[in-house]
């Protein structure tokens, strides 16, 4: 946290507070961390996604094929540029979107998928990567909850035509506020994606392109460059503590009466160490462990095809049965960089105690 208050510091004597020397430096340093050749640093997660969706001309008329268990940017970012985003359900165990249903909901209209890294961990991206190429169609990441995460040694965000970060603070790589990162694969996109990130001004008051303002402070860029050169460091931590998590629930005899998070993909960052609670009682659960002071949280309690504002897609209630039922088990514990030892096996021995 120092590194970060002098970065801070450093910024505020500079006076250059949009884009500039620190933003090019994160985006650089963020390109070689993840293994790409470009990286371009904007506004949010949100942005990053809308961003790289207005970069390959998504829009109107256009299906993205996503999951609806995932939070809700996701697919508000696809329904903002005018495309329809299209539903497939998840695996049980990932929670990500399940490649073997994929094809089944791809039609003419369909020009790409977004694979969401849920809760730290990727998405199988070897099997979609192989749909897209056979259906010619675009890969975006939702990397926001993945940063650092691998997949057979490749970096979440890397495998695709776009991968899309959120520096959001609880994220793997947060800031001291809003920012995010998108990697463009083609060069020239990357270009575009840059001209669009102000307003589709280039040179600047000339614009054959409508953009947004979707840039990063330097503020921001600063304290993310000071963070990353620790962030494997800060994720070992947290595997390590998702394992003891797991170790402990094994040990307390409560494996079978939870369902404990799998790492079905190695490489899991566990941005999230989320369990099952099955038949009904995660909310009294969830209840008990507040009265104890344990905060825990759901990701997410709607899945994204029943919330009100798609209605008009037309799904209902048991299109996706995997999903409706992570909605209704998942409990989120508390699982960041600080939890303890102690305040794990304090966690343990309350949920313990619920099931006696
Ligand atoms: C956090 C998040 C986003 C959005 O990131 P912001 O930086 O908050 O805009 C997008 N998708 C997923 C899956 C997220 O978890």
């Amino acid at each position: 946290m120092e590194g970060a208050e002098a970065a801070w510091m450093s910024v505020i004597r500079s006076g250059y507070f949009i884009l500039g020397p620190q933003v090019e430096q994160l985006e650089q340093e963020m390109a070689a961390y993840c293994g790409v050749s470009n990286a371009l640093g904007v506004s949010s997660g949100t942005d990053a996604l809308l961003l790289a969706l207005m970069t390959a001309d998504i829009g109107a008329g256009d299906e993205v094929i996503t999951t609806p268990f995932t939070f809700f940017a996701t697919a508000g970012s696809i329904s903002r540029t005018g495309a329809k985003p299209v539903f497939v359900d998840i695996q049980p165990d990932s929670f990500n979107i399940d490649p073997e249903k994929i094809e089944a909901a791809i039609t003419p209209n369909t020009r790409a998928i977004m694979p969401v890294h849920l809760y730290g961990q990727c998405a199988d991206m070897d099997a979609i990567n192989a749909i897209a190429q056979k259906h010619n169609l675009l890969v975006f990441e939702d990397a926001a909850q993945a940063s650092g995460a691998t997949h057979k040694g490749r970096q979440a965000g890397s495998m695709g035509d776009f991968g899309c970060y959120s520096f959001f603070p609880t994220k793997n790589l947060g800031g001291f506020g809003d920012g995010g990162m998108v990697t463009v694969r083609d060069a020239a996109l990357f270009e575009k994606s840059k001209i669009l990130r102000v307003h589709g001004s280039a040179p600047k008051y000339y614009h054959k392109l409508i953009g947004g303002n979707f840039r990063i402070d330097a503020l921001q860029a600063a304290v993310l460059r000071a963070k990353l050169p620790f962030l494997d460091t800060w994720l070992a931590f947290r595997r390590g503590n998702a394992h003891r998590y797991t170790q402990l629930f094994t040990e307390a005899g409560l494996d079978t009466v939870v369902g404990l998070p799998p790492e079905v993909v190695p490489g899991h960052t566990f941005n999230q160490y989320v369990i099952r609670v099955r038949d009904g009682k995660r909310d009294a659960l969830r209840a008990a462990l507040a009265e104890k002071k344990i905060m825990t949280e759901i990701y997410y309690p709607v899945p994204l095809h029943l919330q009100e504002c798609f209605a008009d897609l037309g799904y209902k209630a048991g299109d996706f049965p995997v999903s409706e039922q992570a909605a209704d088990e998942v409990l989120a514990l508390p699982a960041a960089n600080e939890v303890t030892e102690a305040q794990q096996k304090h966690v343990v021995a309350a949920i313990r105690a619920f099931f006696k």
